[in-house]
């Protein structure tokens, strides 16, 4: 039922101090510009324009809560979970103060939220594991919050190559402490690996 209903923006957070409080088990999805994140987002919840919000300048820099609708976040009345667009990295422009500045809000959220059940990281299937996204997951492994890789855009390479790409990827997170050995191999475009993801999520926040 999580997945089968509307979902609403409910916040943009530039710094910690904006945080929604703590409450609802809550998932994020980090990944490279142009990963596919808010691709994935809307064909998990099955709305179009749910995730537009955070790719309109000036929430990119921001963690961007989505939760189910229908509930008014107060009292006994609070959203069974939310999921949290982390903004994107990997600029290759960048100015070295908005890494910086990304790299401290993304690490004392992941650091201080009790309540963050797991980070799906998105990985592009066309261009595997890059250096940047090494740094993320060394980044999660540090400040020791669970993390899941997901492929994105499987479409994009040959049917053949998809097995292949997930048992590479998935060696080379095998030793970091804090991945989940398993690879999920989606495509918003062609709707698919959505319901191994929906699944991983419901497990990941029932823990
Ligand atoms: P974000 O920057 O990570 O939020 O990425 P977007 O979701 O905006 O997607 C970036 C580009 O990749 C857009 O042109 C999308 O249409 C395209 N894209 C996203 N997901 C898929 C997919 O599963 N298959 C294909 N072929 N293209 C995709």
């Amino acid at each position: 039922p999580l997945f089968g209903n509307p979902w609403i923006f409910i916040r943009g957070v530039p710094s910690m101090q904006f945080l929604p409080p703590e409450g609802p088990a809550e998932v994020a999805f980090a990944g490279r510009s142009n990963v596919g994140k808010s691709s994935l987002i809307n064909a998990l919840t099955g709305q179009r324009g749910l995730a537009r919000t955070s790719n309109t300048p000036g929430r990119t820099q921001e963690l961007n809560y989505f939760v189910p609708d229908g509930f008014s976040g107060e009292g006994a009345d609070l959203p069974p979970m939310a999921l949290v667009d982390m903004p994107g990295y990997g600029y290759a422009q960048a100015p070295k103060a908005q890494v910086d500045a990304w790299t401290k809000l993304v690490f004392d959220y992941l650091r201080g939220r009790a309540t963050l059940k797991r980070v799906y990281v998105l990985i592009d299937s066309r261009h595997g594991l890059k250096k940047n996204d090494e740094e993320v997951l060394a980044l999660l492994d540090k400040a020791a919050v669970s993390y899941q890789v997901v492929l994105t855009k499987t479409d994009k390479i040959k049917a053949g190559a998809v097995p292949h790409l997930m048992a590479d990827t998935q060696a080379r997170i095998l030793k970091r402490p804090a991945a989940f050995p398993e690879v999920i191999a989606t495509s918003s475009e062609k709707n698919e690996g959505l319901d191994a993801l929906r699944d991983a999520i419901l497990t990941a926040i029932a823990r």
